[in-house]
């Protein structure tokens, strides 16, 4: 119980993926539990002085301090790290921990970041306001246009950041050549992959550096707990994500892990009929005739339907609706409702629908909104585990109350 070796895990890459959810990276301990331990400790015991100094010395394995390591945080991340096909991975309190912790350590003042412009609001803010307070300078771009990357890199650019699909507009960015033209830049390439799942895109295999999720959306699933995680190699971990991280503590509570853990075990169950629910429903709006459009990166034809194809396995859990009446009529839909709830998280078994102008977007200033194509009559829409059919009466119910 006190050595944190590694051999008692089940840490195998020989498993198929149902068999990594449900029980790779698990430690039973000795008394022999089939469901997780949840360790809600926040430090450990040692026998004697010597092992305390050892431990600290990195001679002896073991756990010292909880915003170090915790076993159940552990599991966690040797689990998310089996299923992503990554060296490592570090869990933290939520995706925008992970988010912000992973930018700043491989950044410094005087660096530049090149980044997709279409991001989830507070990525947006972090990138744009947030660490240009801090000497690190940005360039946007439209991810979906190749030769705009080619022309943002400059001498100091040392990171880039990218989406994809993007939240809320699922633009898809070509990862592999947006890795391959980083690396000849000299720079690390940070993957927000939470839209695609760790089961429907590998941006590791793609060439990113390092992966970041907020666990809250499908890794956890059911709406409970607030999560992220950061996928890395050893040595990029080494350089730069311990060095920030032991020190600022943004960790993940074992509570959160463990509940994430159990998440996982469903985990491919649930984004699997989440996708084939998100495909009948969007068909089913799009049928219906009444949007200006429906978007959906499984649609046959999606404007990125080739690059989809290259890089995930299923269009994804989002779906975006594009109202004619703008906010009124966006407000009025949401509010006639009546199985789906009005709601800004994704990946839930619970279908939720929000309008990401007045919600999650709402930092962002009005110019670049309608510039990443976030309109006052768009609505965002996260396709959850109900019966498909019923989902769609509601919607052809408060398209009509919408006056659609
Ligand atoms: C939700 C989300 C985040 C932030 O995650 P939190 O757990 O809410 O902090 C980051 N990126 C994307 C794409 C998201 O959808």
């Amino acid at each position: 119980m006190k050595r944190d070796t590694g051999k008692n895990r089940n840490i195998t890459d020989k498993w198929r993926l149902s068999t990594q959810l449900v029980r790779g990276g698990t430690y039973r301990s000795e008394i022999g539990e089939t469901s997780e331990s949840m360790f809600m400790t926040s430090g450990y015991a040692y026998d004697c002085a010597e092992d305390a100094a050892a431990r600290f010395e990195g001679e002896q394995d073991g756990y010292t301090y909880s915003r170090l390591r915790n076993p159940t945080c552990a599991m966690f991340e040797d689990k998310m790290a089996l299923i992503e096909g990554a060296e490592t991975a570090r869990s933290t309190a939520t995706g925008m921990a992970a988010m912000s912790q992973a930018m700043l350590a491989i950044v410094k003042a005087g660096d530049h970041v090149v980044s997709s412009k279409t991001l989830f609001g507070s990525c947006r803010v972090f990138i744009e306001d947030i660490l240009t307070k801090f000497g690190v300078s940005c360039t946007l771009v439209d991810g979906k246009d190749n030769e705009a990357w080619k022309n943002a890199f400059r001498p100091n650019t040392t990171a880039v950041f990218l989406e994809s699909p993007a939240n809320p507009t699922l633009d898809v960015v070509d990862i592999e050549f947006v890795c391959d033209l980083a690396h000849e830049n000299n720079a690390l390439v940070v993957v927000d992959n939470v839209f695609a799942t760790p089961l429907l895109q590998k941006p590791i295999k793609m060439g990113a550096d390092i992966v970041i999720y907020s666990s809250t959306k499908h890794i956890d699933g059911q709406g409970r707990c607030l999560g992220g995680c950061i996928l890395t190699s050893e040595e990029i971990l080494d350089e730069y994500i311990l060095p920030l991280i032991r020190h600022t503590g943004p960790n993940l509570s074992p509570f959160n892990a463990w509940v994430m853990l159990k998440g996982m075990e469903t985990m491919d169950l649930r984004v699997e009929k989440m996708c084939l629910n998100a495909s009948k429903v969007a068909h089913g709006l799009r049928d219906m005739g009444c949007f200006t459009s429906v978007n959906y990166p499984g649609f046959d034809d999606f404007s990125q339907r080739d690059l989809v194809e290259k890089q995930m396995a299923a269009g994804g859990s989002v779906v975006t609706v594009f109202l004619p009446g703008g906010r009124a009529q966006a407000f009025k839909f949401l509010n006639a409702l009546e199985v789906t709830d009005i709601s800004n998280n994704v990946g839930d078994a619970k279908s939720l629908m929000t309008h990401p102008a007045s919600t999650t977007h709402k930092s962002v200033e009005e110019s670049a909104r309608l510039d990443m194509g976030i309109t006052e009559g768009m609505l965002r829409l996260s396709v959850g585990l109900e019966h498909a059919d019923d989902l769609l009466e509601d919607f052809a119910r408060a398209a009509k109350i919408a006056g659609l």
